[in-house]
């Protein structure tokens, strides 16, 4: 049967880089591609940023590519990650030849907690002078996360993988997390090793060699892959992969840049690389390859966009893409 993917550009670079993304999977394999809206955009134009058929159709397609949403990312992106059951955000950042990166030695892998900590929206107004919010985290949730993180690691003959936390102070919330991880790693024989997420970000930096695959709670998963962006040449790099236990929804860890909105000279790279896991994840496991090694050779050798320093267009990498392919 032909897997059904979902099309979701969204606002911004969304709409100039989703299409090439599209055109590369239409490239090597036989998919049917099925059209949703959602954003911004969508928001002024109908009154909802999340249609109810966007959300269906993702929730029924065997896999989404989603673009980026601006003001309305929160009403967008968390609900399309609950449409498909995703309980863990994969972000890899590497360093690939040909890309000035301040770190080249950087490829490390965050398995990010993809449905609690601060990000599950429970926040309150108490007076005029108070908010506060409530940070969820659950033992199953932390254990779920660590059962797919040693999966993780099995599949790539790893030892183990490092777990990021902050439990000498969230001592009650992070202490739980840590705890859960820890114990089902134990359970697999996968080694561990804990690291302060505040004295990570330092590390990463100084020896990012160190790490290979980490694990972390939602908010420090979202701002440390931000960090390790910067180590290998920016947000443009950075593909992500929000897995659930059938269903995928697979996106750029960017945002729909709107300062360079419209200009069609957003990098693609994130977005292609987005669309390589997309394959493995349904098992095109060659045709997921195919495009990562295109990726890197068009990375290599170039046409880069302007956030590499080159003068391409989004357009001009797309066809060195396909061209590979
Ligand atoms: P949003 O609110 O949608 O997240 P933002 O203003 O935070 O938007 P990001 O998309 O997160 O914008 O981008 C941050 C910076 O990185 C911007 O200057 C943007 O131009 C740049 N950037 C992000 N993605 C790309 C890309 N694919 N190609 C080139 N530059 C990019
Ligand atoms: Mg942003």
């Amino acid at each position: 049967m032909t897997d059904q993917i979902a099309v979701v550009p969204g606002d911004g670079i969304g709409q100039e880089v989703v299409p090439v993304a599209v055109d590369v999977l239409d490239a090597v394999g036989e998919f049917e591609f099925v059209h949703g809206e959602a954003g911004d955009a969508t928001k002024a134009e109908t009154g909802t940023a999340l249609p109810e058929e966007t959300y269906d159709l993702v929730a029924e397609s065997d896999a989404t590519i989603f673009g980026a949403a601006g003001e309305t990312a929160a009403d967008v992106v968390l609900p399309l990650r609950e449409a498909v059951g995703s309980f863990v955000n994969v972000r890899p950042a590497r360093a690939y030849p040909g890309v000035d990166a301040l770190r080249p030695e950087t490829d490390l892998v965050f398995l990010r907690e993809n449905t609690e900590g601060v990000y599950s929206g429970h926040e309150d107004r108490l007076s005029d002078d108070l908010s506060t919010l409530t940070r969820v985290i659950t033992t199953s949730a932390s254990e779920r996360l660590a059962e797919f993180a040693c999966e993780y690691v099995d599949e790539r003959d790893l030892d183990g993988f490092h777990v990021a936390h902050k439990a000498n102070v969230m001592r009650e919330t992070d202490g739980r997390f840590r705890d859960a991880v820890v114990a089902v790693a134990d359970e697999h024989g996968v080694e561990t090793e804990e690291v302060l997420m505040d004295a990570f970000a330092t590390h990463v930096c100084l020896d990012p060699e160190q790490f290979k695959v980490v694990v972390c709670p939602n908010l420090a998963g979202d701002v440390l892959s931000d960090l390790a962006a910067g180590l290998v040449g920016g947000l443009g790099m950075l593909p992500s992969a929000n897995v659930g236990p059938e269903n995928g929804l697979f996106e750029p860890v960017h945002g729909s840049a709107p300062d360079i909105a419209g200009e069609g000279v957003a990098n693609p790279a994130a977005t292609l690389l987005s669309a390589a896991m997309l394959l493995s994840h349904l098992g095109y496991d060659d045709e997921g390859d195919r495009v990562r090694a295109a990726v890197e050779d068009v990375l290599a050798d170039g046409p880069h966009t302007p956030d590499l320093g080159g003068d391409a267009t989004t357009e001009d990498v797309g066809d060195a893409v396909l061209d590979r392919v």
